[in-house]
């Protein structure tokens, strides 16, 4: 079996590699991303891996099936960057549905205890032997209410991780789960409410933008923003208008609607020309992170086993247990 693999950092390999052999698969660790331009290095493989920012478009799909491929195989859990529906008939996608959700929900986690105690900026003060402690109050967590949008696995997760701080934990989800012990509420319910918000719900036509102008104005005053999700969740404008206000005491951001072809590259020797991130990156109370909640040794080492495995069951016609479905 042959893999077109795009996309390919450092880590990539050294996980996949070692796999590849166990899996008797041929991998073609290619570096550039996965897009028109590219496509056509699909040729003489049987499968294609991409990843979360990579655009897999219904002209990629049609050219893929002409040079034969077998399948698309995303080494993440969302998909919304592949269009799903034109490769119905055509071949199948899968992806990694589940791959240490507690990767994610304790990179949130981390997000929201750095923004709230500015544990980022005492590391830069105390390296320079700076040891003032000025404008780095913090809050408690405890007793504050933290509100989790999408309660699937990473979103449970997370709530686990709020309980532990001893928070109250109220929850979104248009499919409540029943064995779940959270209170669930209206979304605007939970604007209202909420201390600190943290986003666990997949990118759709219903949630791009759903934090925006409107929702914003729900929320409490010095209400911490938490998105590890996909940046697309969040209308950036309408969060820099009300971050200028002062609205917010934190933000932590792991994902950006307009991250692809910055995130994961090396652009510091680079005029950044994206205003709204460099906006971004001046307020003190923004931590930016490049998409690596799910970076961890368990979260990659699984992520490669099942590409892998996916890879394995198009290959021999076996059931495609993590194919999705339009
Ligand atoms: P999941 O499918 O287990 O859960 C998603 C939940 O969101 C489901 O319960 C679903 O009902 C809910 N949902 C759907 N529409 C919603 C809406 N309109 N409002 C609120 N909730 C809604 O997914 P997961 O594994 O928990 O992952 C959640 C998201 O995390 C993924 O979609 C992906 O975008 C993101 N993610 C990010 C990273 C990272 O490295 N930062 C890694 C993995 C996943």
């Amino acid at each position: 079996m042959k893999m077109a693999f795009y996309g390919t950092k450092p880590y990539d390999k050294i996980w996949f590699e070692p796999l590849s052999k166990e899996y008797d698969c041929e991998i073609n660790f290619i570096e550039l991303p996965c897009s028109e331009q590219t496509s056509h290095l699909a040729k003489g493989h049987d499968v294609v891996c991409v990843f979360v920012n990579d655009h897999v478009t219904a002209e990629m799909i049609n050219e893929f099936h002409s040079l034969g491929i077998k399948a698309v195989l995303l080494r993440s859990a969302g998909f919304n960057n592949v269009d799903i529906k034109a490769a119905e008939g055509k071949m199948p996608i899968l992806r990694v549905p589940s791959y240490s959700p507690e990767s994610v929900a304790e990179f949130a986690a981390a997000l929201l205890l750095t923004v709230n105690r500015h544990t980022h900026r005492a590391y830069a003060r105390t390296r320079d032997f700076n040891m003032n402690i000025n404008g780095f109050t913090g809050r408690n967590l405890f007793e504050k209410t933290a509100g989790i949008i999408g309660t699937g696995k990473i979103g449970q997760a997370m709530i686990n991780i709020c309980k532990g701080f001893g928070m109250k934990v109220i929850a979104y989800d248009p499919f409540p789960n029943p064995h779940l012990d959270v209170q669930y509420t209206s979304l605007e319910e939970l604007m209202t409410e909420a201390d600190v918000i943290s986003l666990h719900c997949p990118l759709t036509p219903e949630t791009t933008h759903m934090i925006n102008r409107d929702t914003i104005a729900l929320m409490k005053k010095d209400v911490y923003l938490i998105n590890t999700s996909r940046g697309a969740l969040i209308d950036t404008e309408s969060l820099i208008e009300a971050l200028l206000t002062g609205k917010f005491s934190g933000v932590g951001l792991d994902v950006y609607e307009e991250e692809e072809g910055v995130f994961f590259e090396d652009k510091s020797n680079e005029i950044i020309e994206d205003e709204q991130l460099v906006r971004l990156a001046a307020f003190h109370n923004v931590l930016i992170t490049s998409h690596m909640g799910f970076f961890t040794h368990e979260a990659i080492r699984e992520i490669a086993t099942t590409t892998l495995e996916n890879a394995v069951a198009v290959m021999k016609g076996e059931a495609l247990i993590n194919e999705i479905k339009v």
